[in-house]
């Protein structure tokens, strides 16, 4: 548990080329190490003046199809999936450089960023963890939306999606800090309906789509010639979507949160409610430490609700 205690940043320069999800085109990336206290923050090497945008809520500025943070006129979307990976991998400061406006789509989840990073290994440094720890319970809703976060010793997140498909129907997935492993969700994909695919081409979006980066359905199946890699892995996504957005935090937290019918701007309104009701205190002060699962130990599965 010790390792919990102090943040942490990349043992060394990690580049990433992919292709961004809406361009199509090709997309650079390197993680570079960065010291304690100064959080993740992208850098736009494309603009003039390589504006600086730190992973923060109050950042955030679109939150349709996918999260996007914006400083002035630099921005950069589709941060979710890269954001969860990092919480996965425990890094808390991080410096990455790219020259598009988009993080590259990779295979529409979070596995291959999280292995990477495993790959390049971890360097703890001499700082504190810090924590919100929720004071009050929260609750955002949206019509048929409710995202809820109560105090609580960890940090535990469950989501429920439900779309009348034969395919997804009503599904449920936990992550329980220090129970859950990471790999039970984080190669989950992204996933569009066939016609909204089609909608948003036409339009000039999702130029880089394909089976190979989303799970793709029709009225009646999913299109992937290898099909789903969960029967619920529409519930694992949401999950995976809602942890890369809550880490928008700049911090752990110490909540349960209960997702319904979420995206990702009921993440960024709850975000900021749990926020306002939090005190930050240090990691191994308040009562629990088990924000983060210990790194990269083989965690015990839980039963999944
Ligand atoms: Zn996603």
């Amino acid at each position: 548990m010790k390792n919990l205690l102090t943040q942490s940043t990349i043992a060394k320069p990690l580049e990433w080329t992919g292709i961004g999800l809406h361009s199509g085109r090709p997309v650079h990336m390197r993680l570079l190490p960065a010291g304690a206290q100064s959080g993740i923050r992208f850098v736009r090497t494309d603009l003039s003046g390589r504006p600086e945008i730190a992973c923060k809520v109050e950042n955030v500025t679109h939150t349709q199809m996918a999260t996007t943070l914006g400083v002035g006129k630099a921005s950069v979307s589709t941060v979710e999936h890269l954001m969860c990976a990092l919480f996965a991998a425990g890094i808390d400061n991080l410096r990455i450089e790219i020259d598009a406006p988009e993080v590259p789509i990779s295979d529409g989840s979070s596995i291959e960023f999280f292995n990477a990073v495993r790959e390049i290994g971890v360097e703890r440094q001499l700082k504190p963890r810090q924590a919100y720890r929720l004071l009050q319970a929260v609750r955002v809703t949206s019509g048929e939306s409710v995202a809820v976060a109560e105090p609580g010793d960890g940090f535990s997140v469950e989501a429920t999606v439900e779309f009348p498909h034969p395919v997804i129907g009503r599904q449920s997935f936990s992550y329980v800090a220090g129970q859950t492993s990471f790999e039970s969700f984080l190669s989950a994909r992204t996933f569009g309906f066939l016609k909204e695919v089609e909608a948003l081409k036409r339009m000039g979006l999702a130029q880089g789509g394909s089976l190979d980066n989303a799970v793709v359905l029709d009225d009646q199946s999913v299109l992937n010639p290898g099909g789903l890699r969960f029967s619920d892995e529409f519930a694992r996504h949401k999950v995976l979507d809602a942890i890369g957005d809550l880490a928008l935090a700049g911090h752990s937290i110490l909540a349960k949160v209960s997702l319904h019918r979420s995206g990702h701007e009921l993440h960024r309104q709850l975000l900021r409610e749990i926020l306002a009701n939090s005190e930050l205190v240090e990691m191994g002060q308040s009562q629990a430490v088990s924000v983060r699962a210990p790194l990269f130990k083989k965690a015990r599965r839980v039963a999944v609700s």
